[in-house]
């Protein structure tokens, strides 16, 4: 099969496609799937450089987030499933029998690995993937729907399940207009709640309106707090996601209410950040981290997104051979909103 190969870390250069990849049988409860997009995360860029201290062994074919139609091929212990379904893939496995996988806390797992990170991922024509990882969806708009894994799971699991967002909340997202912003935003948004999204430039304002978006937006400045204040009645907010890290981390949990939260889940920024503890002391605030979201969040986010029917916006959609321009765009941040790679487009054998 073809595939996209990191034999090592480094530029783009170090995306190489290989044609000839070798795919393994399928192993008990597992099923094959024929890629048809496989969004990009900065989970990728931090996959092709390396140096994050993650343990992580190469070569590796990398795309946590996979759109597929079952291939007629599956192992066995499967069930429920058939031939021509297409399924999104949740990009994670873990042991599935520990303490943390018993309560659905799979993030938690020792054995937890990321697809397309620690394990071979989506930039390539097949996958042989586990069962349980899988839930069906419509057979449309599946570009879209590869660009909803690992954002919209971990903006849930921030903001919902570990943040118990409602209806009567302020909500604070940073870079609102990125995959896990523009995700946070929308889950919010779709929880009635009052949103404040925090944006670059006027020209990512002017995006977010053309999507539809209702809630405020600060454009980044010195006067942030201010205009969070006057946004408040002076009150502050009660949900702050942040995915940007030590730039922001002191803004964050200044600009949050007594009782506030912070959903924690990047480090885009670097990760050595100065904490007033004051803030947490005197406001009794809540902070949680969110590394992705456990299997519980996937199936909710599927649900969430076909009653609101609210697909991410995709920027642009590249193929496979094209890979090295993908993230070209992806590293200088010239995009706004997601990109995916094509992957098949008909019918091929194996
Ligand atoms: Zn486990």
């Amino acid at each position: 099969m073809k595939a996209v190969v990191l034999n090592s870390h480094g530029p783009i250069e170090h995306l190489n496609i290989s044609k000839d990849q070798s795919l393994q049988d399928l192993q008990y409860g597992e099923i094959r799937l024929k890629i048809m997009y496989c969004g990009l995360n900065h989970l990728d860029l931090w996959l092709r450089k390396g140096g994050t201290g993650d343990k992580i062994t190469l070569p590796r074919i990398p795309g946590s987030d996979i759109v597929g139609i079952i291939e007629s091929s599956k192992g066995e212990g499967v069930f429920n499933l058939s031939k021509g379904d297409t399924v999104l893939v949740y990009p994670g496995t873990s042991c599935g029998d520990c303490t943390y996988c018993q309560k659905g806390r799979e993030t938690l797992c020792k054995e937890f690995k990321i697809i397309g990170y620690h394990i071979d991922g989506g930039y390539s024509d097949y996958i042989n993937v586990p069962a349980k990882n899988v839930v069906k969806i419509e057979a449309q708009n599946l570009d879209a729907w590869a660009a909803v894994p690992v954002s919209y799971i971990t903006a849930w699991n921030g903001l919902v399940t570990k943040g118990n967002l409602t209806m009567f909340d302020t909500v604070v997202v940073w870079g609102a207009t990125g995959g896990l912003g523009y995700a946070a935003l929308t889950i919010a948004e779709g929880f009635s709640a009052k949103t404040i999204g925090i944006v670059g430039s006027k020209e990512k304002e002017l995006f977010l309106r053309e999507r539809g978006y209702k809630g405020h937006i600060v454009v980044r400045s010195e006067n942030l707090q201010k205009e969070i204040r006057e946004l408040t009645d002076n009150q502050g907010v009660d949900i702050v996601l942040d995915h940007v890290g030590q730039e922001t981390w002191k803004e964050s949990l200044k600009m949050l209410k007594r009782g506030g939260r912070l959903a924690f889940c990047g480090v885009t920024t670097g990760h050595q950040a100065v904490t007033d503890l004051r803030y947490i002391l005197g406001k009794q605030l809540t902070i949680h981290g969110s590394w992705m979201g456990d299997m519980n969040d996937f199936k909710e986010v599927v649900q969430f997104i076909e009653v609101n029917e609210n697909l991410p916006y995709i920027w642009k959609t590249y193929s496979l051979d094209e890979v090295r321009d993908a993230h070209q765009v992806m590293e200088e941040q010239r995009h706004i909103g997601k990109i995916v790679l094509k992957v098949n487009e008909e019918e091929k054998a194996i």
